[in-house]
């Protein structure tokens, strides 16, 4: 079994829909006997909504979103928090995610 350590970037990365089968395994059977970790994860879990919220692919056009540029950065960082992946291009998908948690 993974060390805590190891497993906790599995959990955002997991969140974000990032992981591959094998993976999910390995996290699931890590918090189906981590308490700590498990947790982690529940908490993580219910910032998921926000993430959505904030989640666009249309390009910023209208004079009142410069105001939610700090958005995006924020989640930015929420992300590389919960799981070690820098990610600096918006939107930012699963897909980026796993790759920058690779480098
Ligand atoms: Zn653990």
């Amino acid at each position: 079994m993974k060390s805590c350590a190891e497993i906790r970037p599995l959990i955002g990365a997991h969140l974000l829909g990032a992981l591959d089968d094998d993976e999910t395994t390995v996290l699931f059977t890590h918090l189906a006997h981590c308490q700590e970790c498990a947790a982690k994860h529940s908490r993580l879990s219910q910032l998921m909504p926000l993430i959505d919220l904030a989640g666009s692919s249309e390009a910023p056009v209208g004079l009142g979103e410069p105001g939610t540029t700090v958005v995006g950065p924020a989640i930015g960082n929420a992300i590389f928090r919960a799981c070690g992946a820098r990610v600096r291009d918006l939107p930012i998908r699963p897909a980026a995610v796993k790759a920058a948690m690779k480098v």
